[in-house]
């Protein structure tokens, strides 16, 4: 479904590099971040290679709204995190270093502030 040398997320995706799954759907996974900065702290990533929310072409829309429906469905499946932050870094000053859209998933007490 993706695979871009260099990308360390389409890397997780395709198997070849580990990471702890949470959830996936066809166009959805998501995983636990290396570096949690809450005691939830998930990575939600569509399978897609796309670069940031800058790059979102006309047919990559749908996936901004499955993004939300994962976040949700995350959201009732654990008490823990039916209160949450959904934060998207999109271009280097502002704080993404992988570029590989992903929305951190956060919720339960804060380890360290972005
Ligand atoms: P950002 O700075 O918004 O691009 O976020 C990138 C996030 O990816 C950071 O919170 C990192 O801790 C996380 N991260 C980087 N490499 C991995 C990995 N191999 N497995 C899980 N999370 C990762």
């Amino acid at each position: 479904m993706t695979d871009h040398t260099d990308c360390v997320f389409c890397a997780i995706i395709a198997g070849t590099i580990p990471a702890t799954i949470i959830a996936q759907n066809d166009d959805i996974l998501v995983i636990q971040d290396i570096a949690p900065k809450a005691t939830i702290h998930y990575l939600i990533l569509p399978k897609k290679h796309i670069k940031d929310v800058q790059s979102f072409g006309p047919r990559d829309c749908c996936i901004a709204g499955k993004m939300f429906k994962m976040a949700q469905q995350l959201s009732q499946e654990d008490p823990h995190a039916h209160e949450f932050r959904l934060l998207i870094n999109s271009g280097y000053t502002v704080g993404q270093r992988v570029f590989h859209l992903h929305a951190h998933f956060l919720a339960g007490a804060i380890i360290s502030e972005f």
